[in-house]
């Protein structure tokens, strides 16, 4: 059965009583070589198991079953579930769970599978939950070797910018904390069934077994970050002086520039390693305000 073939998708979910469900993002890939190269590019040094998230028809659970140890693919959509169970039934090491992503235990559900090691994410993810999926993955701390994700060109954009560029913003500092982003393919509309309305990208996250930049208070340095670029306008010393009230603004100049940052730079100049290092000088400077007080 060619899994990427239009009329073979259209026959089959007809005769399962389904049709395309826009609320969950349901475009699926029809490129055959498209999805044995994404399916590739998932490839690690030792990947063993395959966590894809919405599996859909199964084309891309396929090749990636072909490649590797063991898929665990989650499909939100309970009328996809014994479609799978056909389209897939010659794929032994692929296990189809019904779940919604943003709610699964992933810790539980490949227990055993990161206790091996070489668990990689492979995903042509569903458009309209893109960046909360992402956000889960990458700081749910298990250890996933790489995330490879079909995503809308936009999103892969600012998950590959450089500081400084118009597309460079919070999402893309919180990956580049997590690993590090490649741009590997551009797909148009075309290759989808339903075509959607944006071109579409495939980007692979390499993830840090070991981070180059560790904050010493995490949460401030995400709160420097979304402060930063929160309001993209403004200097960083106003954009962070709204985001930390409790922190006087000349206190985050001074803490600016003792990490070599002007204080009236924008928060889009400063690369990953910058947010840390000021973040480890706000943190002084709430401590020295706070032991001040008492
Ligand atoms: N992998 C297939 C392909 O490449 O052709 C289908 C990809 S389609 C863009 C997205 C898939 O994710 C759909 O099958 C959809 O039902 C599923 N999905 C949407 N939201 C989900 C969620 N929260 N958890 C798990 N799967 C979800």
């Amino acid at each position: 059965m060619n899994l990427c073939d239009p009329l073979t998708i259209k026959n089959i979910m007809g005769a399962f009583g389904l049709s395309f469900r826009k609320k969950y993002g349901q475009n699926f890939l029809t490129d055959k070589s498209a999805v044995e190269s994404i399916a590739g590019f998932c490839a690690g040094d030792d990947t063993k198991t395959v966590l894809e998230i919405g599996p859909g028809f199964g084309a891309l659970t396929h090749e990636l079953a072909v490649r590797y140890e063991k898929v665990v693919a989650l499909e939100i959509d309970r009328g996809l579930i014994p479609l799978l169970a056909y389209t897939l039934a010659d794929d032994k090491n692929v296990t189809v769970i019904e779940a919604d992503v943003m709610k699964a235990d992933l810790a539980s559900l490949l227990k055993e599978d990161f206790a091996r090691g070489g668990v990689a994410v492979c995903a042509n993810l569903p458009y309209y939950i893109t960046t909360p999926i992402l956000l889960k993955l990458l700081s749910s701390g298990l250890p996933f070797e790489s995330i490879t994700v079909t995503v809308q060109a936009e999103v892969a954009d600012r998950l590959c910018a450089a500081p400084g560029t118009p597309d460079y913003g919070s999402l893309t500092v919180y990956s580049s904390y997590y690993g590090r982003s490649e741009k590997l393919a551009k797909l148009p509309p075309s290759l989808f069934l339903p075509p959607p309305s944006v071109e579409s990208a495939v980007v692979r996250i390499a993830m840090y077994r070991e981070k180059p930049c560790v904050p010493q208070d995490e949460e401030l340095f995400f709160g420097a970050v979304r402060g930063a670029f929160c309001q993209r306008r403004k200097t960083l010393a106003n954009a962070l002086s709204s985001a930390f009230p409790d922190i006087s603004k000349s206190e985050i100049a001074a803490a600016a520039e003792r990490a070599g940052i002007s204080p009236s730079a924008r928060g889009e100049t400063l690369s990953c390693s910058d947010f840390v290092r000021l973040s480890d000088e706000l943190a002084a400077a709430a401590k020295a305000g706070a032991a001040g007080e008492n």
